[in-house]
């Protein structure tokens, strides 16, 4: 595994984080550890920026494609994907963004790990977790700002308006694939969701350095520090030396 020493020691430290806890959560524990942030910085990173420090790491501790499965919408089929990580690093930068709706102006900004955590605990239903999600990201109505209760009387019009407007104030945040299905030839453009697929990569990543940790550790008395800090053929030659 060749992953820089200061890499080592963040992936394990968001591994760690990010263990038993809900796929949101445990992303946030990466892009934390990715990127140098606390879990509360990290959790009010848009969307698209914490998913660009998700890929970064992958890029840093796995090579090769991400193996993703998807669902043909015209036959049923369910496909085998292999995405190149090029096709998931999009960085652009969230920016605010402004609707007109029935004669109002509204402004909004880009989604967050928070706005989602929030979202999921809203209620018992998918309107109310909608309605919580979307409405978060509201600021102004025609320059006076929404807070509060006022959050609660937007209505539904305005609400439908901000959520198609999200993906472009945060192009990161929605990536899709242009897909063909290898049975019926139909293309579609399907969503990915980065945080959910990169979550496996990294688990194995840091299991495996963890267990050349054990490893090296054993043989040689070595405290886990130590090892983490030799190079991966420096750790490579002493594996092979005591045949692990
Ligand atoms: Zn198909």
């Amino acid at each position: 595994m060749k992953v820089a020493a200061l890499t080592r020691e963040r992936l394990l430290r968001g591994w760690e984080e990010g263990l038993g806890r809900g796929r949101v959560a445990r992303a946030v524990a990466l892009a934390a550890a990715a990127g140098g942030h606390s879990f509360a910085e990290a959790c009010d990173l848009p969307l698209g920026a914490r998913d660009a420090l998700l890929v970064g790491l992958r890029d840093a501790c796995v090579r090769g494609d991400v193996q993703a499965l998807a669902d043909c919408p015209a036959c049923g089929e369910e496909l085998d994907v292999a995405v190149p990580l090029s096709d998931l690093d999009r960085r652009g930068e969230a920016v605010p963004g402004e609707v007109a709706v029935g004669g109002r102006r509204v402004g909004f900004r880009a989604l967050t790990s928070r706005d989602v955590l929030a979202a999921e605990a809203a209620g018992p239903t998918r309107a109310a977790a909608r309605r919580c999600l979307v409405g978060r990201c509201v600021l102004a109505v025609d320059g006076e700002a929404v807070e509060g209760e006022a959050v609660d009387a937007l209505d539904d019009e305005v609400l439908d308006a901000v959520a198609a407007a999200l993906p472009a104030v945060d192009p990161g945040a929605d990536i899709r694939l242009d897909l063909t299905c290898a049975l019926c030839g139909h293309g579609w453009a399907a969503p990915f969701d980065v945080a959910a697929h990169l979550w496996a990569d990294v688990d194995a990543c840091a299991r495996g350095l963890l267990g050349e940790v054990h490893a090296l550790a054993r043989a040689y008395g070595w405290r886990e520090e130590e090892v983490l800090a030799l190079s991966a053929a420096r750790r490579r030659f002493y594996l092979e030396a005591v045949g692990a």
